[in-house]
């Protein structure tokens, strides 16, 4: 079959590989296709993975070949998570499920860059779900990053009339914004680029302000909500300024959210801020199976629009969907395969 394998930094090169064997009890899916993460492209950036290596866990397909099994048959459309906690350990107890051994050790293979993936029965019965028939296999395929932003919105304690702020308007901040305006908080959304800022206010968000820089924008909330800070924040940027700004825009006892990968020589830290003013920083990782299943529930319902994100891209040219990506030419690349 068809794979983009990874063959060095910064790297892809689409080559034949081996089709994945049925194993006992798990499936074979064949992938329709697999929207292009984030983080797909920080671990190519990062340059750390194995020759060899598929990325791609946003994936959408159906059963292509499976073992006995009661709850799926040859043919269903599914999505799957690529994950799958043990719920006993420490971690899992705590509800802390991407940090459980089982969890970073389970995984799809090889990844959703490819035509066809083996998932475990681990996975079948926790992270496999049938897609509903009125969802298409591109919405689908937003399950996984949906899920991301609901558990951060569960970990944030988010509540009704919360002011919260999302820094960022790339797929998870728009993702973002809707989930908040569904638990019925302000939802604020600030970006560099107007494409992003007309989709935020098209999707209903409370304001959205072009960022310039930190202390404007704190005083637009200051003034446009009656507050004296944000009462959250969520980093949903690659970018290290963004964090002047999250001390700049939070109010005294706020929370802020890490929810996206910045190198550490340029994050800083600001000890003192966050003792004399008693913020709260949290991140947020990766979801649960309960997340996984509640965020194809708001995507199937249409309280989360996706459709606004998405550029198409066939698998051959991959490279140039992460290239746009990078420029910021696109928002969220789909790979169809
Ligand atoms: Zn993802
Ligand atoms: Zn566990």
């Amino acid at each position: 079959m068809k794979a983009a394998v990874y063959t060095g930094k910064n790297k892809l090169e689409i080559k034949t590989i081996a089709d994945p064997e049925l194993k006992k009890n798990g499936a074979v899916i064949k992938i329709t296709g697999c929207g292009l993460c984030g983080s797909d492209i920080v671990k190519l950036k990062q340059g750390n993975l194995l020759e060899g290596n598929v990325l791609g866990h946003e994936i959408t397909g159906y059963i292509y070949k499976i073992a006995e099994n009661n709850r799926f048959k040859v043919g269903d459309r599914v999505v799957a998570g690529h994950h799958v906690p043990c719920f006993n350990c420490v971690f899992c107890k705590n509800e802390n499920y991407s940090m459980c051994r089982q969890f970073k050790e389970t995984n799809i293979f090889p990844g959703g860059f490819s035509e066809y993936i083996y998932v475990s029965e681990k996975h079948l019965s926790n992270t496999v779900f049938k897609i509903p028939q009125n969802l298409s296999d591109v919405d689908a395929s937003f399950t996984e990053p949906v899920a991301c932003c609901l558990r951060a919105v569960k970990r944030a304690d988010v509540k009704p009339d919360d002011v919260v702020l999302v820094v960022g308007l790339g797929s998870i901040g728009i993702i973002m914004g809707q989930l908040l305006k569904h638990f019925k908080a302000k939802a604020i959304g600030c970006d560099l680029l107007e494409n992003r800022i007309k989709i935020a206010q098209e999707l209903g968000f409370n304001a959205v302000y072009k960022y310039t820089n930190d202390q404007e924008l704190s005083d637009f909330i200051k003034s446009d909500f009656q507050k004296e800070g944000a009462d959250k924040i969520f980093l949903a940027s690659g970018n290290a300024k963004s964090l002047s700004l999250a001390f700049s825009a939070i109010r005294d006892g706020g929370k802020i959210i890490v929810f996206a990968s910045i190198p550490t020589d340029e994050a800083g830290f600001s000890n003192n801020e966050i003792y004399y003013r008693e913020l709260n920083i949290l991140g947020s990782y990766s979801p649960s199976p309960e997340d996984l299943k509640k965020s194809l529930d708001l995507l199937e319902k249409n309280i989360i629009k996706v459709d606004k994100l998405v550029s198409f891209y066939d698998l051959k040219d991959i490279n140039s969907a992460i290239e746009d990506t990078v420029l910021n030419k696109i928002i969220k690349a789909f790979i169809k395969i």
